[in-house]
């Protein structure tokens, strides 16, 4: 019986693509199906380019991963592409709203988005791109293009702390929901946007959560609207805080937190490491695209966004290098439009 449900997964299988394949040949493939990604896609297609966007996760994976009900931190047409109004019923968007947003986005221009494909390699040169991703089942996918635009972002990459214990499962560098943390002792670390939001989230879920921030005090950078919020739930002595202080080590249940006066021992649970994330560095310089040295900056001319390497563009935060906090949605998504200038003048089209 085991045997004839095998055979039918095999028929069912899709047969292996080919680069003569036309859907496997195109214009300019987008590496990242983000916001940014997505704008780029939509401004390539409007000058007549068949465009084809290969993400390793869902549409929007990135968003798809902030916490449940997040709220944004703009407003919705700051957060808008391809010309299509985004309209939400409270002055900020929830994350959830955004994912549908999106969605319809790439409904509305028939975007050729693969999901779940992972690009391992991009090989070739200007006008003549191979490149392989790889599919969840490991298949490989073969495409053929003639421009590539990278707009990976940097929310895959969590930044280490590099301290024992950083490898156990109770240790997340995303943070969910709150639900999962009730009645149990969890330890935040960071002072900024992500930590603040989600130590008062635990909180107010029934979890009792310590912040642990390197800082002397939560950084400027918390928005106005969430700052005082913690600052009077560690003056209550609802939430705890160590601040001038890190994480030395991380136990099965317990913490060892490095504080001004020395170490002391904490019963843990849960630790929320909220330390930032980076871009993949190492998939950019795999293209041979140059980083400077201090920062890890593209190396890329600033109207066209095409990097050193001839036919290559780079899209969204990636161009910041490791200052992530110079680009968001906001700025990042008219990079398809700048990017879309240069491709009407190289390819002829628009
Ligand atoms: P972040 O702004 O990069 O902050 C990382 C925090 O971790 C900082 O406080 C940093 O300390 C600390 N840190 C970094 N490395 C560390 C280490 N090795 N040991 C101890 N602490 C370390 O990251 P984020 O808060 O996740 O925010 C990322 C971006 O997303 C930001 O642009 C933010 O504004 C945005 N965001 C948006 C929303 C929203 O739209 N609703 C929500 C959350 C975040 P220092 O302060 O000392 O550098």
């Amino acid at each position: 019986m085991p045997d004839l449900f095998v055979a039918e997964e095999i028929e069912t299988l899709p047969k292996a693509k080919t680069l003569a394949d036309p859907e496997m040949s195109c214009d300019v493939v987008v590496i990242g199906a983000g916001p940014t990604g997505l704008a780029c896609a939509i401004e390539a297609q409007k000058i007549g380019l068949k465009v084809i966007v290969v993400d390793k996760g869902c549409l929007v994976n990135s968003l798809f991963h902030y916490p449940a009900g997040m709220l944004f931190f703009t407003t919705p047409e700051l957060l808008e592409i391809g010309d299509i109004p985004f309209t939400t019923a409270n002055q900020k968007p929830t994350r959830e709203e955004a994912l549908e947003y999106y969605r319809k986005c790439a409904e509305h221009y028939a975007l050729d988005v693969r999901q779940y494909e992972w690009v391992k390699t991009v090989m070739g040169e200007d006008g003549k791109f191979s490149i392989t991703a790889t599919d969840r089942a490991g298949r490989p996918h073969d495409y053929k293009t003639r421009k590539v635009i990278v707009s990976t972002g940097y929310y895959d990459l969590a930044n280490q702390l590099g301290i024992p214990g950083e490898d156990l499962p109770k240790v997340s560098h995303y943070y969910g929901e709150p639900h999962p943390y009730y009645d149990s002792d969890v330890l935040v670390i960071g002072g900024k946007n992500s930590a603040a939001i989600a130590a008062l989230d635990l909180w107010r879920h029934g979890a009792r959560v310590t912040l642990v921030y390197r800082g002397s005090q939560l950084h400027h950078h918390v928005k106005y609207w969430i700052k005082p919020d913690l600052e009077n739930r560690i003056k209550n002595g609802e939430i705890e805080a160590y601040f001038n202080s890190s994480v030395q080590e991380i136990g099965v249940d317990h913490v060892v937190v490095d504080m001004p006066r020395g170490p002391i021992r904490l019963k843990n649970d849960f630790v929320l490491a909220m330390v930032g994330y980076h871009p993949d560095y190492d998939f950019l310089r795999s293209m041979g695209i140059e980083l400077s040295d201090e920062q890890c900056r593209p190396v890329c001319d600033p109207v066209s966004l095409e990097s050193n390497v001839p036919g290559i563009y780079v899209a969204g935060v990636i161009v910041a290098g490791s200052r992530t906090n110079e680009i968001f949605i906001e700025n990042g998504r008219f990079h398809g439009r700048q990017i879309a200038e240069d491709l009407k003048l190289k390819l002829g089209r628009g």
